[in-house]
This record gives structure tokens, C-alpha cells and sequence, in this order.
């Protein structure tokens, strides 16, 4: 059994902590490791070394930043099946998801390598007679990544590039449920180059995010996980005069209107409702069939599909979707699927109490399906996190865009349809961050930027892509003006260029 640690300026660190918590491996409910939950010093200890480091980072040159992101990225390319593997036996999900999430976050580092060109700012010459002003970004200097367990590798990797592209130094805190990604990150990046005390991890439950929230020298934190915790650490950071970014829970629905593909909405629903066995901030939990015919045409296409869905170990190459992330995980999820059956839905496919031959001890719940789901019910309001899809009727486009309006959550939608007047006006006046067009989970690439509306998100700026930037760098504008005309003398009225 492992024992799992801190990455503090540029090595492995025991930390002074004393609390440890144990981690699993999902598939087989059997303990991997004990992982060092971080004290308030260790925190401490981490947050110094980024400062230490901060300086010299700040001053290498963004073309050298990006040459080491560039070196990291072929680390990442040639060992990816190692980090998949690391990934799978703490989250539990298959093999090809955690390489399609290793390559998501690759895209944000082939992002960020354009660094030089990203920090280029405005230059404007003459805005008075011989006067010349320009904005440039600068960095903010060490900052934070509180991350959920989902996305163990690129939740971070939405947050790490740009940061360090901009010259910020870098503390990690990953889940404590898959803590082990971040360490092979921290590794990798140090081999690719990056100088000590640049990028570093620290292991822990709420003693170390409240150390890194309170923190006088910790300039910005960026958060994805829960909604409660999105909005504590967005009210507890900028009560602390921090810049924060917390992106929350979701709970996105796909309507699916008369006109669609059914064969295609179905396989996405699939995809987008059971992939990650749910486990997604972007998947999709609540399809919305307009009109009671379509709602049957649609479920008739769904139940073969569910049938045929192979549940089994992430290492398994035949399964299609693995187990959920803990023991706790799959007893909320299961007691979920209870709630719904004793508000009234109608339990189409239930996947409670599924055994998976050879791993009778592991954490699977099976694809679960739900009809006649209806906006009271707590199935609807809140975000179950599991295999759970729920069909909710809806008598037109009309009412299917209120629910979507009304709800608590403004992550991601789609709409399925043939109709280019339907679909135009679903992302003209929906009120969700991430819309898709016949596109079932539209996270979008690395180059745009990624983050929900409501209470998906606390904070002014999505992850990565241009907001990235933003939120990793503070703009400075300079007004210049040589000596010809200094020697006007003083002026006491607000300057005006003439
Ligand atoms: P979580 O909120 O339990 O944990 C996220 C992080 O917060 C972890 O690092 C955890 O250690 C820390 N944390 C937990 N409780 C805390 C507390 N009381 N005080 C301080 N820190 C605390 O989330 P999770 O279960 O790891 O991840 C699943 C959630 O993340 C889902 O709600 C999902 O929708 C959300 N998520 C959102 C996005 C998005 O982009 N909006 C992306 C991925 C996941």
C-alpha cells in the first residue's frame, strides 16, 4: 500500500500533518494507499516556496515558460497510458475516458504554449500630441487550484498552464478521494524544467483549503467542485481580498424536440448520461422530450441501448462504464433512485444492487432510467452526480426552455432538432453558459473558455482560453510622454489629451 504526499519546491514532502484518510480502488472496494492530509504549515511551507519562486518566474521570459510547457506536453503525449492507468484505479472510470480527459487537458497546455503571443497588449500611438499609452498583463504572483475528484488530471489542467504561462507560481490541492494525477504532474513538469517551487501540491480536506483561502500570500484562487463549497470559497476568498474563480454542481438537460434524429439523440443521451458513469459536470441528467410522442419514440430507442451497456472495472477493455467514486458515492445515488420511486416517477430501468462478477466488493451502480420525471421532485432540483437519467415531459419548446430558465443550475444544455430556428433561439435566450446543437456535452476547447451561469458558477471569469488569461493577470496601463513636453509645466485640472 502507497502512502500518498505533498510536492513542495521542486520534491516530495511528508508534511508535519499527523491525519491521514485512506483511498480505494472503486472496482474492487479494496484500500490503494493513505494519503497525508496537509496541516495548516504545510500549507504555509508550500505557499513559501511559490512566493520564493515567484520573482525569477515572473522575469523568464514567456517564450521560455512556454518552451517548458512545450517539453511537458511530449512527457504527457509519450505517458499517457501510465497516467490513465494512476487515474482509473482511484476514480474508477474506463481507460479510454481517463485518456480522452488526459487529452482535453493537453489542450489547455497547447494553449497556454502561445503564451508570447497571448500576453501581447495594445499599444496606442498619439492619444495626446506625442503621447503614447499601452495595457499590459502582468502576473498576479502565487496562486491557488482547489480541484473536485472527477477530473483528477484536467480540472488542474485547466487551471496550471495558463497560470504559470502568465508568470504566476502555482499550489495545487487535489481531491483527497484521487490524489495521485497531481503528484505525476508535479514530476513530469519538473523534468520538462520547471524550476522549483513553480508548481507545487498539497494534499488535504478543508484545514488546507481554509489555510490557502486565509492566506495573505495567495493572490488567487480558482475552485471546481460542489455548489455549497463553490460559494464558500467564493465568499471566503474575496472576503480575504482574493480574485476567485468557483465553478459549482450542474444539473443539464437536453431537450429533444420532434424533428430530431432519434437514433442520434439517443446514442447521445448514452454517451452524455452514462459516460463517466455520470460522474460529469457536464453530463446530461435531464432529457426533455417535447411532446409525449417523442418522449416514446425516445424511450423505445434508449431501453436497448441501456440493456447492452457493459458496467464493469475501468481496466476492463469491454466496459463502457466503470464504478462510482466511493462506498458513500453509490449509497446517495441509490438512495436518489429511492426518492424518485417514492415521489412517483416511473423507474424504467433501475440499476440498484448491481454486482459485477470478480469485483463483488466494488462501488457499480448500474444505468438507471427515470420517466415522468416532473420539476418538483427532488430528483429533478438536485445534481445526483450518478447514472441516473431523467426523462422529463414537456408539452412544448416553450415550457422545456422554462424549466431550463428556472432552474437552480446554469451549467450545460443542448438541444436536439433539425429546426435552424429552434435551435438559434434556444442559445439566443437560454440562461446556461455551455450550449450545444445537436452537441451533447459542449465543453468548449481549450482556446474558448469554460464555465456555467447561476449556480454553476461564483466569480467573473470562466477557466482557460481568453478569460484564462484574464484571470491570471492584472492589467496595467502605461501613458508616456518624453520630455518635449514636460517642460508645459503643472496642470491641476483632470487632464484631457489635446
Ligand atoms: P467537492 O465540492 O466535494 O470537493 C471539491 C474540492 O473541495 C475538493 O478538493 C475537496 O477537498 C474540497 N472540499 C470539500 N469539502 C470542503 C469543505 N467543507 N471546505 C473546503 N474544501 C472542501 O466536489 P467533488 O465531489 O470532488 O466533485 C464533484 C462536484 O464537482 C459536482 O458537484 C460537480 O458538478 C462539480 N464539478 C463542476 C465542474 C464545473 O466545471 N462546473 C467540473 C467538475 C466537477
Amino acid at each position: 500500500m502507497k502512502t500518498i504526499q505533498h510536492f513542495i519546491n521542486g520534491a516530495a514532502a511528508a508534511g508535519e500533518g499527523s491525519r491521514t484518510v485512506p483511498t480505494f480502488n472503486p472496482a474492487s472496494g479494496a484500500q490503494t494507499g493513505t494519503l497525508s492530509l496537509a496541516s495548516s504549515a504545510d500549507v504555509r511551507s508550500a505557499v513559501e516556496a511559490a512566493k520564493a519562486a515567484f520573482p525569477g518566474w515572473a522575469e523568464t521570459t514567456p517564450l521560455r515558460r512556454a518552451r517548458i510547457l512545450n517539453k511537458f506536453l511530449a512527457i504527457v503525449e509519450e505517458r499517457i497510458e501510465e497516467m490513465a492507468a494512476l487515474i482509473s484505479s482511484e476514480h474508477g472510470k474506463v481507460i479510454s475516458d481517463a485518456k480522452g480527459e488526459i487529452q482535453r487537458g493537453m489542450e489547455v497546455v497547447e494553449f497556454a504554449t502561445a503564451a508570447p503571443q497571448l500576453l501581447k497588449g495594445e499599444f496606442t500611438e498619439n492619444v495626446g500630441t506625442a503621447v503614447d499609452s499601452w495595457s499590459m498583463r502582468q502576473p498576479l504572483g502565487v496562486v491557488a487550484g482547489i480541484t473536485p475528484f472527477n477530473f483528477p488530471a484536467m480540472v488542474p489542467m485547466w487551471m496550471f498552464p495558463v497560470a504559470l504561462a502568465c508568470g504566476n507560481t502555482f499550489v495545487l490541492k487535489p481531491s483527497e478521494r484521487d490524489p495521485s494525477a497531481a503528484l505525476l504532474i508535479a514530476q513530469w513538469l519538473k523534468e520538462a524544467g520547471l524550476p522549483d517551487g513553480v508548481f507545487n501540491v498539497v494534499q488535504g480536506d478543508k484545514e488546507a483549503v481554509d489555510a490557502l483561502l486565509t492566506d495573505p500570500d495567495v493572490e488567487a484562487v480558482s475552485f471546481v467542485g460542489s455548489t455549497p463549497i463553490a460559494r464558500y470559497i467564493y465568499t471566503t476568498a474575496t472576503a480575504n481580498d482574493k480574485r476567485c474563480q468557483a465553478l459549482g454542481g450542474a444539473k443539464n438537460h437536453m431537450i429533444v424536440m420532434p424533428d430530431a434524429d432519434m437514433d442520434q439523440a439517443a446514442d447521445a443521451l448514452m454517451g452524455a448520461g452514462f459516460g463517466s458513469a455520470g460522474e460529469r459536470c457536464m453530463a446530461i441528467s435531464v432529457a426533455v422530450p417535447v411532446g409525449d410522442e417523442t418522449a416514446d419514440r425516445l424511450i423505445e430507442k434508449l431501453k436497448p441501448r441501456i440493456a447492452a451497456l457493459k458496467v464493469g472495472a475501468g481496466a476492463d477493455p469491454e466496459a463502457d462504464m466503470g464504478p462510482v467514486v466511493t462506498a458513500a458515492a453509490k449509497e446517495k445515488i441509490e438512495g436518489y433512485i429511492t426518492s424518485g420511486v417514492e415521489e412517483g416517477a416511473d423507474l424504467i430501468v433501475d440499476g440498484r444492487g448491481l454486482s459485477v462478477e470478480g469485483y463483488e466488493n466494488g462501488y457499480f451502480v448500474g444505468a438507471t432510467l427515470f420517466d415522468k420525471v416532473t420539476p418538483d421532485m427532488k430528483i429533478y432540483k438536485e445534481e445526483i452526480f450518478g447514472p441516473v437519467l431523467s426523462i422529463a415531459r414537456a408539452r412544448s419548446y416553450d415550457e422545456a426552455a422554462g424549466w431550463i430558465n428556472d432552474h437552480e443550475f446554469g451549467n450545460g444544455t443542448a438541444i436536439f432538432t433539425r429546426d435552424g430556428d429552434a435551435a438559434r433561439e434556444f442559445a439566443h435566450k437560454i440562461k446556461v453558459g455551455m450550449v450545444g446543437i445537436n452537441v451533447p456535452i459542449p465543453v468548449p476547447m481549450a482556446f474558448h473558455s469554460f464555465g456555467g451561469w447561476k449556480a454553476s458558477l461564483f466569480g467573473d471569469h470562466h477557466m482557460h482560453g481568453p478569460e484564462g488569461v484574464r484571470f491570471y493577470t492584472r492589467m496595467k496601463t502605461i501613458t508616456s510622454r518624453w520630455p518635449k513636453g514636460i517642460r508645459s509645466g503643472a496642470e491641476f485640472s483632470m487632464p484631457t489629451m489635446k
